[in-house]
């Protein structure tokens, strides 16, 4: 039961299978992880499995701030699995911090998730009920201490009865004693993608949250897993089998609008260009008389370009992000809060000095950043500014790992384009369309492809249930 309409989970999972039992995963763990911050910058963890004992490091803060080469050669072993995790600065601290581990009379296992789980108060109660304790107040701990209790009826079987017993989006990783296993959800709301290693090392498996991490660990990648499917890996053999009978497959759209990298693949459609074809298709929609085109970075700038090729509109770079400022920025004081918005983004006064300028971002979520924008643009002497917008209003709240604010906090949730576009100050604003962004995610060989639009419709792939008002 969901008992708050802001959830806060993002993350980014990866795992690696070396056939080497000499050779060590750790590193390679390492190296998924860096190219998978984007997805969670608060904290991360690796743990690693040698002789059927599980190490693991963790910590707060950025991937490369956590690991050093030292820390790195204390966790050895041939598989690992890592995380890292995004979460609101209240639910920010190290016992939350991914992968949990839980070892117990049969064996040892660490779980990394990615995702929401909606059914994990009730199952928590159970398993208290039972006797089994917690250590953190996260949802994916549920998962461990799960897998741990159907544990005696062998692996395949502990994963099957886990899975059918929670609900909600999670992309898993898993290291057991001897196997990696992969599990994503029955609608593959978060996604997950296998890759194999080769070449001069003696060969092995690859888990992650993107396809860019896996040719950063020096893998290629294979497949994306299906949704409802179950990856077992070790010294034998590489199997799947499906645990859920066939859903409706329903992938986080925001994930090719705003989330993911824009060089990853998700279930065959490529994030770039996907971000290309909305920013077309805004121009199409929408098309409206200036002398140049300008993208937020970083999203906002593959539409940027797809606006201008649809429109020839001229595009270029009239603002720049701070490179030096993280996602989390935490400012000393209110007013410096107020100032430390102006430090996020830059305008290049002689780029949009006099002229009329189309400005693209992939969301508005509270409005804060669009209002700095226009703000910004027309103190350096822009004449008009039109913002065009790559996903349609984001009216409801996302309960699936995507860090939405309360639904009363979202712009949109009770005002018109209209009415937003004047508390902006912007001389015009149009949202994408739901259809001209399906048309944006789905070129035509993507005929399998489904998505879950919830936070723009309301409606989920998966039944969310209430403790008090979603308004
Ligand atoms: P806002 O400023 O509240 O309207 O949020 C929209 C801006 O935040 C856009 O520039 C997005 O690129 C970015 N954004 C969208 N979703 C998220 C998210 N879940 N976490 C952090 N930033 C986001």
């Amino acid at each position: 039961m969901i008992n708050d309409d802001k959830l806060h989970e993002e993350c980014g999972v990866f795992g690696v299978f070396c056939n080497d039992p000499e050779q060590d995963a750790a590193p390679l763990v390492y190296y998924g992880l860096f190219s998978l911050q984007h997805r969670g910058q608060e904290s991360a963890g690796i743990a690693t499995v040698k002789d059927k004992v599980i190490e693991m490091r963790k910590g707060m803060g950025l991937v490369g701030d956590i690991f050093d080469p030292e820390t790195l050669s204390q966790i050895k072993g041939p598989a690992a699995v890592g995380h890292v995790r995004y979460s609101t600065v209240g639910s920010s601290n190290l016992e939350n911090a991914q992968p949990f581990v839980s070892r117990f009379k049969l064996g040892s296992i660490a779980v990394a998730h990615n995702g929401t789980l909606t059914n994990a108060d009730v199952v928590r109660e159970l398993l208290e009920d039972a006797g089994i304790g917690f250590t953190s107040s996260s949802d994916s701990e549920v998962i461990v201490n799960l897998i741990a209790k159907n544990y005696k009826k062998g692996l395949e079987k502990a994963f099957t009865d886990t899975i059918q017993f929670i609900k909600g989006s999670y992309a898993l990783v898993i290291l057991t004693d001897d196997a990696l296993v992969g599990a994503r959800d029955p609608n593959g709301i978060r996604p997950l993608c296998l890759g194999r290693l080769g070449g001069e090392q003696a060969g092995g498996w690859i888990l992650s949250s993107e396809s860019c991490a896996i040719e950063a660990a020096g893998g290629v990648f294979v497949r994306d897993i299906d949704p409802g499917e179950v990856v077992i890996i070790n010294h034998d053999q590489v199997f799947s089998f499906s645990f859920s009978e066939k859903t409706r497959r329903a992938v986080c759209s925001f994930e090719y609008i705003y989330f993911a990298r824009p060089d990853s693949v998700i279930d065959g459609i490529d994030v770039y260009s996907s971000r290309i074809r909305a920013g077309e298709i805004l121009g199409m929609e929408s098309a409206v008389a200036a002398d140049l085109v300008i993208g937020v970075p970083d999203s906002g700038i593959p539409a940027a370009i797809g606006y201008g090729r649809a429109t020839g509109t001229p595009f270029g770079m009239g603002i720049v992000k701070n490179k030096y400022i993280g996602r989390t920025f935490i400012a000393p004081g209110q007013s410096v809060r107020e100032r430390a918005v102006f430090l996020k983004h830059f305008v290049i006064r002689s780029e949009v000095n006099g002229k009329r300028i189309v400005l693209i971002d992939d969301s508005i979520v509270r409005g804060t950043t669009s209002r700095r924008l226009v703000s910004l643009l027309k103190g350096a002497g822009a004449k008009e500014v039109h913002i065009r917008i790559c996903c349609p209003p984001v009216r409801f709240p996302c309960y699936f790992g995507i860090d939405t604010p309360h639904r009363k906090d979202l712009i949109s949730n009770a005002s018109s384009a209209d009415e937003v576009c004047k508390s902006l100050g912007a001389d015009s604003l149009t949202f994408i369309t739901v259809n001209g962004l399906l048309e944006s995610l789905m070129p035509a060989a993507a005929a399998d492809s489904g998505f879950c639009l919830g936070c723009f419709t309301g409606e989920y792939p998966i039944p969310v249930q209430y403790t008090h008002s979603p308004a």
